[in-house]
């Protein structure tokens, strides 16, 4: 019995007042199967894969929240996380029941129509995984699938869940947890396999696509993304076709290309599309001296579904060296292009560039830049390879370019409504600096990239980096794919902000990384809602009806890596738990709106220390400390703010933590095998001339 149908009796029950109707089983939690996945498009009230169908396109045709009626729209409820990190889960709804994940891989079942608790998973992931994770400790949602739940945590295990209860089913570890492998992306299932990648491609790990048996975590095959080492025999012969486009000893360090999110699957071709990430290091000559493409860097492969067979690949930065990784939303829709049907897979690339490839080959159809791009003049339309603005991946000198590792979109998921045919994209401008590092040897386990991204060097001249900061941008594109032409764009205060929606009641939904969640209409992008979160509202939203109500749903919270990297972007203290939001047609629940704390600066200790030490200091942050505790040492209030730290005045305390490893179980690892007491000294000093700066900054003006 189709789960269609099975709802329609339940309701049919429900409507009696007799759920125990006769002859029939209790409703099954999470009673997902290949049909009703195929057929999602039949069953608009639920939400049961990461994108909601597998074309992941985001789009719901739900209509009974539309652009006549937004206005009336209001908070339904709302669930605090049990987490204080970055949220950036898309929520999953099946009859009635939500499925999200915050932090930590924490998972919990949510009754859709109430924001009632059902149960809560904690996979106990160690606090000290979080210094493998290079971009926050987050979890992007989960995958359900006959009556299981399944999430992939942060220690790279794949755990099926009771979706009744929450208890653990089974659990398998997807990753040699020996190495700095971490996991963040949403899976998917497709015909029983639980399809799943993994992170760490600025550390040290190898990527790969995983496919397990959903029954029992049976592994049935795994895709390699990068080549191993070439004198032990290739796994394939795409391993074997990649090997010649590289050169060196880059399998020493793993190679990187990690997929760590996206995902689309076309049932007609039986084909899993997916996107790999940069290579590590970043510099390229750095990890193959003699250059190459080194592939599957940077690329979308196909596979096939079945045997994670080979199909094709569209490399959209060969030879990346700049943190490009191709691993944004995976946009398949049928298109008329030249008078003709096109098949095809879009995405909008770190790189700057909206791609339409042809799904069925690989090949490129178009490709534009959707910002400013200074890296490359554009695509060639014949080879689909960008034509780079030679300065030989900053071998001439460093650099500031557009865009940035940041990307000129990242993770934040984009959406496409058939309705308008347009792609609503969160798009940003954010510049990155680039420099070789010459000092770079492989450091295990440590962030290896390369790379100088010192802002403070790039360019040396305060005012100038003010400028750049300021220069940074951040705004929603509703692009037109067919014409490669942006149809509209909603400008917002700063880079970061949400993912998007789009529905049939045409509109599209997204949130801000200043705590709002806003609704556009989708043909002219005019606003038509907005409501605060108080929270960066980062997250994919998503729209789903209980008892025929519609709801839109999105997470929010502090977190993710721009707050934890580029703290200078943001004025909040205020580590907050995440949140679920949820709306409906005049909802009237509230949401307590959080006090702005802004954290006391304490007087720092007095900066004796040489111009010298400070800047040996600062670079030796730069390379431990800086992904978690921020370009010049400020936060974005999620992690500690180390000029405000007491331990910066207590050398003996300041060791016992950074080389002691005192605060492990907070996350804070010993560094006693990469650093000296020596280079422990040096950060503190550079840390107290840091402090010493933001305090003269934090007081108040004198006239
Ligand atoms: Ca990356």
């Amino acid at each position: 019995m189709s789960g269609l149908r099975w709802r329609g009796l339940l309701a049919a029950a429900a409507a009696v007042g007799a759920l125990a109707l006769g002859g029939c089983q209790p409703h099954k939690a999470a009673d997902v199967d290949a049909a009703r996945l195929t057929n999602a498009d039949k069953d608009p009230g639920d939400w049961m894969s990461h994108g909601r169908t597998y074309a992941e396109q985001r789009y719901s045709p739900l209509d009974k929240i539309n652009a006549a009626n937004v206005n009336t729209l209001g908070l339904a409820w709302s669930f605090q996380l049990a987490t204080n990190r970055g949220v950036e889960t898309t929520p999953i709804v099946v009859d009635g029941t939500m499925y999200v994940t915050s932090a930590w891989s924490l998972v919990y079942a949510l009754d859709a129509k109430t924001g009632k608790l059902l149960w809560q998973y904690d996979p106990k992931v160690s606090r000290a995984i979080g210094h493998n994770a290079c971009c926050d400790v987050v979890n992007r949602g989960v995958a359900v699938w006959k009556g299981r739940v399944y999430v992939g945590t942060l220690d790279g295990r794949l755990v099926a869940l009771d979706a009744r209860t929450g208890a653990v089913d089974w659990s398998v570890v997807t990753v040699d947890q020996s190495k700095p492998y971490t996991i963040t992306m949403a899976p998917r299932i497709i015909k029983g396999k639980v399809m799943l990648g993994n992170s760490g491609s600025e550390y040290g790990v190898r990527g790969y696509v995983s496919a397990y048996d959903a029954d029992d975590g049976r592994l049935i095959w795994r895709f390699f993304t990068v080549p191993g080492d070439p004198s032990k025999p290739f796994e394939n012969k795409a391993m074997e076709a990649a090997a010649k486009t590289w050169s060196g000893d880059w399998w020493k360090f793993g190679g990187g290309g990690s997929p760590w999110d996206s995902m689309a699957y076309d049932p007609e071709t039986n084909l899993l599309m997916f996107g790999t990430g940069n290579g590590l290091p970043w510099d390229e000559k750095a990890r193959s001296p003699n250059g190459g493409d080194n592939l599957y860097l940077s690329s979308i492969i196909a596979v096939d579904a079945d045997t994670g067979q080979y199909a094709w690949h569209f490399q959209t930065t060969p030879g990346d060296s700049w943190d490009f990784d191709s691993t944004q939303t995976l946009t398949l829709a049928d298109l008329t292009i030249d008078g003709k049907p096109r098949k095809v897979v879009m995405q909008a690339a770190k790189n700057g560039f909206f791609y339409v490839i042809d799904r069925t080959t690989g090949k490129l159809i178009s490709a534009k830049n959707f910002v400013p791009v200074t890296w490359a003049r554009g695509v060639d339309p014949v080879s689909g390879r960008p034509i780079e603005i030679g300065d030989d991946h900053y071998r001439n000198g460093p650099t500031v370019m557009f865009p940035s590792s940041f990307g000129a979109h990242n993770w934040h998921p984009m959406s496409f409504s058939p309705k308008t045919g347009l792609v609503y994209l969160p798009a940003q401008e954010v510049p990155g600096a680039y420099g070789t590092d010459p000092k770079f040897a492989y450091d295990p386990g440590q962030w290896n990239t390369a790379t100088n991204t010192d802002l403070n060097t790039l360019p040396p001249d305060p005012k100038a980096k003010a400028a750049m900061i300021n220069s940074m941008k951040g705004e929603l594109i509703a692009w037109d794919p067919v014409a490669q032409k942006e149809a509209w764009r909603a400008v917002h205060k700063g880079p970061w902000n949400g993912g998007t929606l789009a529905t049939g009641g045409g509109l599209v939904f997204q949130g801000t990384a200043d705590g709002h969640f806003n609704a556009y209409d989708a043909a002219k992008g005019t606003p038509l809602w907005s409501a605060d979160t108080y929270a960066a509202t980062l997250s994919g939203p998503m729209t789903y009806t209980v008892g025929g109500e519609q709801y839109v749903a999105v997470g929010a919270g502090f977190g993710s890596v721009f707050y934890l990297v580029a703290g200078f972007a943001t004025d909040n203290g205020n580590p907050l738990n995440g949140k679920i939001v949820v709306y409906k047609l005049g909802g009237a629940a509230t949401l307590p709106k959080p006090p702005l704390i802004r954290l006391p600066f304490p007087k720092p200790p007095e900066n004796t220390a040489s111009p010298a030490l400070v800047a040996q200091g600062h670079s030796t942050f730069n390379h431990y400390c800086l992904v978690c505790h921020g370009y010049d040492a400020i936060s974005g209030g999620v992690i500690p703010d180390l000029r405000r730290s007491p331990l910066i005045g207590d050398a003996a305390g300041f060791k016992a933590v950074v080389l002691g490893g005192e605060r492990k179980d907070q996350g804070m690892v010993s560094f006693a095998a990469e650093l000296k007491d020596a280079d422990a000294e040096a950060i503190r000093a550079y840390l107290i001339k840091a402090a010493v700066d933001g305090y003269a900054e934090a007081q108040p003006a004198k006239k």
